[in-house]
């Protein structure tokens, strides 16, 4: 029994990813991709996939093409000094090997020194470096990568460094604010064309980026403060992560090989938001981005390595809710035409247009069936009493102010807490299609890794987010280099 024991708790062992390290060295990969989905977690990949079903009227969930990768594990994400991290912290763990704290982008955690990045680290070794994300590329996840700023806020200070950071190529969202919160520090724009950067903000010369094009900064034709729009608010205009990604591969190959960082990262502004719709759109434009890396990793299978996974859950997202039980209608989510946000600037619209200010109900109401879908019967968005004293109340709240009824305001704590009209219609909509969210903040589950390519194997079982760039090291460098 004794022996039996002894060689079990020595065969888990065996598994650990630290021991598993120890058989590589270097040389096994030349391109390297890193996705990170900003938020997503099991259900977020697992509702888009159930979405992408549902509405062709299928019950099997087919996977993502990254849910099926030959090595999936699950990761650990907490910070230095919370069990539920941030986007700093976690990316700086995901981009340094160190756990730190909330809202320090790549120092350690009383923030007096510096740890070098492995994007840094593979631009000191001759490869090219690319970074890309939704949302602006002063953002956390997309700065752990090439900046050291004590606080993740300062956002000028970040893309300064950003400047100077010598990378190749960063693609998708923009500087917050290039000339600094007060508008009045020298342009960051200018300060990456004099670093030799092309600064690309249109869709036909971003087209027109050819292979030798040098360093480029380039971002979508449109903006909100420094990100792209939402995937389910993009039109023709706009260019996709996975038309950044895929530019990047044609910048960034070459002879002494890539690293590329790829963010989705408003899957988990939609996942705060709890708007399911946002979530499954962020995701399916991610999962797009992937299969660009996946066509490389087809011409490149020996010297390429993709690994797929997220920061954190955001949102304690559920694919099922109380109300549905064990049914889900995933096809209603359809009726949803434009995200959280967009329709919240729909309603401040009616608000602006209405000569007096004042916004009748039902005229909210018509907004709210034509953008979210609430109110079509014959999509199963009919709406019962209990939505409709929902819906008033935000209404109460938001566009009348007024002293409510001490009921009313129980029961909408109770169920929606103080929540703008926008946010409740897509909380119901969400429950009426059978998602539910438990937060509108992070949570402290762990989240999935996929990972396809030589050494792969690294990435498989219980890992920690401090594994990722350790594994990544390994494959690239020799030991010590
Ligand atoms: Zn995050």
């Amino acid at each position: 029994m004794t022996v039996f024991l002894l060689l079990l708790s020595f065969s888990v062992k065996a598994q650990n990813t630290e021991d598993k390290r120890g058989k590589y060295s270097g040389n096994h990969v030349k391109y390297v991709f890193l996705f990170v989905g900003d938020g997503m977690g099991v259900a977020h990949s697992a509702a888009t996939e159930a979405y992408r079903s549902a509405i062709n009227n299928d019950k099997v969930m087919h996977p993502l093409s990254f849910n099926e990768f030959p090595s999936q594990g699950l990761m650990t994400t907490y910070a230095k000094d919370r069990f539920i991290t941030g986007s700093a912290a976690s990316g700086t763990a995901l981009a340094t090997g160190h756990k730190t704290s909330i809202n320090t982008i790549s120092m350690n955690e009383d923030r007096s020194s510096e740890y070098p990045t492995i994007a840094e680290k593979a631009k000191a070794n001759n490869m090219k470096v690319g970074i890309i994300t939704s949302v602006s590329i002063d953002h956390a996840t997309p700065a752990a990568f090439y900046a050291h700023e004590p606080k993740r806020h300062n956002y000028y200070n970040i893309g300064r460094q950003l400047t100077g950071s010598n990378f190749d190529y960063f693609g998708g969202g923009g500087f917050k604010s290039s000339k600094g919160p007060e508008g009045d520090k020298p342009d960051l724009i200018k300060m990456v064309e004099d670093n030799g950067y092309k600064y690309v903000d249109s869709k036909s010369d971003f087209r027109g980026l050819e292979k030798n094009a040098g360093k480029v900064m380039a971002v979508n034709p449109r903006l909100d403060n420094g990100a792209m729009p939402y995937a389910l608010d993009m039109n023709r205009k706009d260019l996709s992560l996975a038309d950044f990604t895929e530019k990047g591969i044609e910048l960034l190959d070459n002879e002494d090989g890539f690293f590329m960082m790829v963010e989705g990262g408003k899957i988990d502004w939609s996942a705060h938001g709890n708007d399911a719709a946002g979530v499954i759109h962020g995701v399916m434009a991610f999962s797009d981005a992937v299969d660009e890396a996946i066509d490389f990793y087809e011409r490149h299978p020996e010297e390429t390595l993709i690994v797929v996974t997220s920061d954190h859950e955001t949102g304690g997202m559920a694919v099922g809710a109380k109300k549905t039980e064990y049914s889900s209608y995933y096809e209603r989510l359809q009726q949803q035409k434009v995200t959280l946000d967009v329709f919240g600037d729909k309603l401040d619209e009616l608000v602006k247009d209405s000569p007096d200010g004042e916004v009748a109900f039902d005229r909210v109401m018509q907004i709210t069936e034509k953008y979210i879908g609430l109110g079509k019967e014959r999509h199963g968005l009919g709406l019962n009493k209990c939505d409709m004293r929902l819906l008033q109340h935000a209404y109460e709240i938001q566009f009348k102010d007024k002293e409510k009824p001490e009921e009313m305001d129980a029961m909408a704590s109770a169920y929606i807490g103080k929540q703008s009209f926008a946010q409740t219609a897509v909380d119901i909509l969400a429950k009426k299609a059978g998602v539910s969210f438990t937060s509108n903040s992070h949570t402290g589950i762990p989240v999935p890794v996929s990972a396809i390519g030589p050494g792969a194997e690294l990435f498989d079982g219980r890992i920690d987010n401090t594994d990722i760039p350790k594994n990544i090291e390994v494959l690239l460098w020799p030991i010590g280099k």
